[in-house]
C-alpha cells in the first residue's frame, strides 16, 4: 500500500510513502512521522493508492503513525485541499496551517490532564469512624463519599485550603487513588441569563435563519452598530445547541475581548473555547481538542479558528464580515470568510455573516441573490442613531490638530460629565522630521518612507523595519537648521489635549501605549469605570468596544484616507468613519460625530453622511463596475522581492512570457511595477496583478502558471508569493 502524505514545505506535490510493515490501513487525516532527506517530519495522510508514480524500490515506509484516528473529518480534507487549489499554495502549508502548533510538531493530540483523587478499592471497604483518631484525615476522606465521584486539586482547595497532608497520608494507606481526568473547562454560567426579548426585526431575522438550520445557506446580517446583532447571533445559537450542535464564532482579532467573553459565559451554560494569536500553543491546542471531542459547543475565535474540527457542525459566525484581518496577508493568504462559505456548503450547515459596514463583495453577492439579506436598521433598547457634523478646517487656526469648534464641543461635552473619543490613525509625534531651513526629511535607509517621531522615547522610528535611532533637534544636512515635526500622530494630540484640559483625564490608545501585557485590559477598565474624560486612539478604539459613557466622536484628519491609489481605500474609509462613529451614544444619551476634513464637498463624505452606508455602498459598487475591478472581476496580485532591484524585474518578466504564449481568455496582465512602497527593509519589491472578469479563466491561468513558476530558475533567486483575491495592493 502507497500513502500520499502532505508535507509543510514549499512544494506543491504530495510525497509517497510505504506503509510500515503489517500495517494495512491508514485513515486520511491521521499524522505520519516520516524520513524526508535527512530529517524526520511530521506529515498528514491525504489518501491511499495501489501504485506509485515513483518507482516503489525507491519509496520509503513510514516511520511511525502518529494518531490511532483521523484528526479532521473527510469534509475538513476536501475544504483544505479545494483552499490548497485556490489560493495555489502547498497542500501540506494548508494543512500546516489548520492545526495547532503543538500539532504540527508531532505532540500528542490529548487534551492536557490534571489530576483527580478517589477513594480506592481499599477504601470502600472503610468506614469512616475507623479514621476518628485522626480527624483531618477523616474530615478529608468524607468529602469522597457518594454522590462525589472524584475531586481535582482545585475543586480541594474550594472546599478546605488545608487538604495535601492529610491526602498525602490517605493515600499512602491507600485508601485514595490519583486518576488522571481531561481538564475541565472553566465554564460557565449555572443559571445562564435568559434571553432579552427581540424586538420585531431581530425577532424576524432570528426566524429567518432557524428556518434554515440543518442545510447550507449563506445570510448577511447587516445591522447597524448596537442594532443587536449580537443578540441575534446568541438566540439563533440557543437553537443550534439546543439540537445538540456546535458554533463557530469567528472575530476580527480586536474585537475578541473580555466583553463579549464574557457575555457568552453569562448566557449559555455549555463549554466555550477562544482561540487567538495572544494565547500560548497549549491553549491553542487545548480549544482545538475541545471543539473536536465536543468537550466544547461554542468557540470563539479569529481568522485561523476557522480550521478547527467540529465533532457536530451546526453553524458558522462571522461577525464584522468586512474586516480585512479575516483575509491573512502572510504565507497562506486565505480569505477566512470566503472559506467559511465553501467549509458551511461542505458541512452543509448555516453561515451568517454579520456587520454594520457589509463589505463591496458581501453585497454584490446578496444583491444575486447568493446570500439572504437580512437588516437591523433601528438601535436596539433605547439607544439612539448618531448626529453628524463635517467641520471643515481649511483656513482654520488648528491645535495640533484640533480646529477651535471641536475644541468647543469637547468642552461642552465634558461640562455635562461625557466622555469624549478622538480617532487619529497615526501613531508616535509626528510622521515627519523636516529641517527647517534646507527641507531635508529623516528618512528611513531601509525603506522608502520617512522616520516618525516618538517624543516621549526621543527616539526616531521606522514603522515598517523597526529600524530606530536617537532624535535629535540639529540638522544633518546643513549643519545649521532645526529640524521641527510635520504632521499629527496621537503623542501629539496628547500633548496638546494635556496643556487644554489640564484637570481631565485623558488615556491614549495605541500599539505604542499598549504594549505592556495587560496594558490595554488597564485602559478599557478605566474608561468603563469612567475615570477617563477623553479617549485618544488609532483603530483600536474603532470596533468592538463598548463605552456607554461617549457622546462624541470625532475623527481628526478624515483626508488622509481620500486619496489612495489602492481602489479598496475608499471602501475601507467609509466603513472606519462609520465603525468609530458607532462608538458615540450607544447607551440613553444621544452621540455626536464630527468629521474634521479639508475636503467637505467630497462625494465620498457626503454621500456617506447624507444618505448612509448603503448609499455609499451602491455608488461604489457602480464605480467598481464601470471600471471592472473586484466583485466585478477577480484578481491575483503576484509580489515578488529581492535585495535587488533587477532580479524580482527578471522573474516577473519571464512570467509575462510564459503568459502571452498561453491562452489567457482575456486576462489582464498590468505590470510589471514597483510596488507602491518599492523599498521594505532592504528589500526591492515589484509586482504584477492579473485581472480577469470570470474567476474560472483567472484560475485556469493560474493552474497552468504556478506550478511552472516554482520550476523557473528566475524564482530561485527572489522571494515570490501569490496574492488571489488580494485586499490591498502594496
Ligand atoms: P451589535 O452587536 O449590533 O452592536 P448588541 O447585540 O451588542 O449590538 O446590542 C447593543 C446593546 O443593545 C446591548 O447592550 C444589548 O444588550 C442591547 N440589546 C440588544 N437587543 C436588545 C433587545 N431586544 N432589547 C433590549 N436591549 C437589547
Ligand atoms: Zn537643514
Ligand atoms: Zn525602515
Amino acid at each position: 500500500m502507497i500513502i500520499q502524505v502532505a508535507i509543510a514545505i514549499p512544494v506543491n506535490s504530495l510525497f509517497d510513502y510505504l506503509a510500515p510493515d503489517g500495517i494495512d490501513a491508514i485513515s486520511p487525516g491521521c499524522r505520519v512521522l516520516v524520513p524526508f532527506g535527512k530529517h524526520k517530519k511530521v506529515g498528514f495522510v491525504i489518501s491511499t493508492s495501489e501504485n506509485s508514480d515513483v518507482n516503489t524500490d525507491r519509496l520509503k515506509p513510514i516511520i511511525e503513525i502518529l494518531d490511532t484516528s483521523p484528526l479532521i473529518s473527510e469534509k475538513d480534507i476536501q475544504l483544505l485541499s479545494w483552499a490548497s487549489r485556490y489560493y495555489h499554495y502547498p497542500l501540506g502549508e494548508v494543512f500546516s496551517a489548520a492545526f495547532p502548533v503543538s500539532l504540527r510538531k508531532g505532540k500528542k493530540a490529548q487534551l492536557s490532564q490534571e489530576k483527580h483523587y478517589k477513594i480506592s478499592a481499599k477504601g470502600e471497604c472503610l468506614n469512616p469512624e475507623q479514621l476518628k483518631r485522626t480527624p483531618k484525615q477523616k474530615q478529608i476522606f468524607e468529602l469522597f463519599l457518594p454522590p462525589v465521584t472524584s475531586l481535582s486539586s482545585n475543586q480541594l482547595s474550594q472546599q478546605d485550603k488545608n487538604w495535601r497532608p492529610a491526602v498525602k497520608s490517605l493515600l499512602e494507606k491507600d485508601l485514595l487513588t490519583i486518576e488522571l481526568q481531561a481538564k475541565a473547562l472553566s465554564h460557565s454560567a449555572s443559571i445562564p441569563e435568559k434571553a432579552l426579548q427581540a424586538n420585531e426585526q431581530q425577532t424576524q431575522a432570528i426566524n429567518q435563519i432557524s428556518a434554515q438550520l440543518g442545510q447550507f445557506s449563506v445570510t448577511l446580517l447587516e445591522g447597524i452598530t448596537g442594532s443587536g446583532k449580537t443578540e441575534v447571533y446568541m438566540q439563533v445559537i440557543q437553537q443550534v445547541l439546543d439540537l445538540g450542535q456546535q458554533v463557530l464564532v469567528l472575530l476580527p482579532e480586536i474585537t475578541l475581548t473580555p466583553q463579549l467573553e464574557d457575555r457568552f459565559k453569562r448566557r449559555f451554560s455549555v463549554g466555550i473555547s477562544r482561540s487567538h494569536s495572544k494565547l500560548t500553543d497549549p491553549q491553542r491546542l487545548s480549544a482545538w481538542l475541545e471543539m473536536q471531542q465536543r468537550h466544547s459547543s461554542i468557540l470563539l475565535g479569529t481568522r485561523s479558528a476557522l480550521f478547527t474540527p467540529l465533532k457536530k457542525p451546526g453553524l458558522i459566525i462571522l461577525d464584522e464580515e468586512h474586516d480585512s484581518s479575516f483575509k491573512q496577508q502572510e504565507g497562506f493568504r486565505f480569505s477566512a470568510r470566503d472559506l467559511a462559505i465553501v467549509r458551511g456548503k461542505l458541512l452543509n450547515i448555516p453561515v451568517i455573516l454579520g456587520t454594520a459596514t457589509p463589505s463591496l463583495e458581501s453585497l454584490y453577492n446578496a444583491q444575486n441573490k447568493r446570500y439572504q439579506l437580512l437588516h437591523l436598521s433601528e438601535r436596539a433598547g433605547v439607544a439612539i442613531n448618531p448626529q453628524f457634523l463635517l467641520f471643515d478646517i481649511r483656513n482654520q487656526q488648528l491645535q495640533d490638530g484640533l480646529s477651535p469648534p471641536l475644541i468647543a464641543q469637547i468642552k461642552k461635552t465634558l461640562a455635562k460629565k461625557e466622555q469624549v473619543l478622538l480617532f487619529l490613525n497615526r501613531r508616535g509625534f509626528a510622521p515627519v522630521q523636516i529641517c527647517h531651513s534646507c527641507a531635508w526629511v529623516a528618512r528611513c535607509h531601509h525603506c522608502d518612507t520617512s522616520l516618525v517621531i516618538h517624543f516621549d522615547e526621543r527616539r526616531l522610528r521606522c514603522h515598517h523595519c523597526g529600524y530606530q535611532q536617537h532624535l535629535s533637534n540639529q540638522c544633518p544636512s546643513c549643519k545649521t537648521g532645526e529640524l521641527k515635526p510635520l504632521g499629527l500622530g496621537t503623542e501629539r494630540v496628547e500633548k496638546s489635549l494635556h496643556a487644554l484640559f489640564p484637570t481631565q483625564k485623558v488615556v491614549r490608545l495605541d500599539r505604542d501605549s499598549t504594549q505592556r501585557k495587560g496594558a490595554l485590559e488597564d485602559h478599557l477598565e478605566q474608561i468603563n469605570q469612567g475615570k477617563v474624560d477623553i479617549i485618544l486612539g488609532t483603530q483600536m478604539l474603532a470596533k468592538g468596544h463598548h463605552f456607554p459613557n461617549v457622546t462624541l466622536v470625532a475623527i481628526l484628519d478624515v483626508d488622509s484616507g481620500l486619496f489612495s491609489i489602492d481602489f479598496h481605500a475608499t471602501e475601507k474609509l467609509a466603513q472606519l468613519i462609520i465603525q468609530v462613529a458607532g462608538r458615540a451614544g450607544r447607551a440613553e444619551k444621544p452621540g455626536k460625530v464630527i468629521l474634521q476634513t479639508r475636503q467637505p464637498g467630497h462625494p465620498l463624505l457626503t454621500v456617506l453622511l447624507k444618505d448612509g452606508y448603503n448609499s455609499f455602498a451602491q455608488s461604489a459598487l457602480v464605480e467598481r463596475q464601470q471600471a471592472m475591478l473586484p466583485p466585478y472581476s477577480s484578481q491575483a496580485l503576484l509580489r515578488v522581492y529581492a535585495t535587488n532591484p533587477i532580479d524580482p524585474q527578471n522573474l516577473l518578466k519571464r512570467v509575462c512570457e510564459i503568459i502571452q504564449n498561453m491562452e489567457t481568455h482575456h486576462t489582464l496582465v498590468l505590470g510589471p511595477v514597483s510596488a507602491p512602497m518599492a523599498k521594505r527593509a532592504g528589500n526591492y519589491h515589484f509586482q504584477l496583478l492579473l485581472q480577469n472578469n470570470q474567476r474560472k479563466y483567472l484560475q485556469l491561468l493560474l493552474d497552468q502558471l504556478i506550478p511552472e513558476l516554482y520550476r523557473l530558475k528566475e524564482a530561485k533567486k527572489v522571494r515570490w508569493s501569490l496574492d488571489v483575491d488580494p485586499v490591498d495592493l502594496y
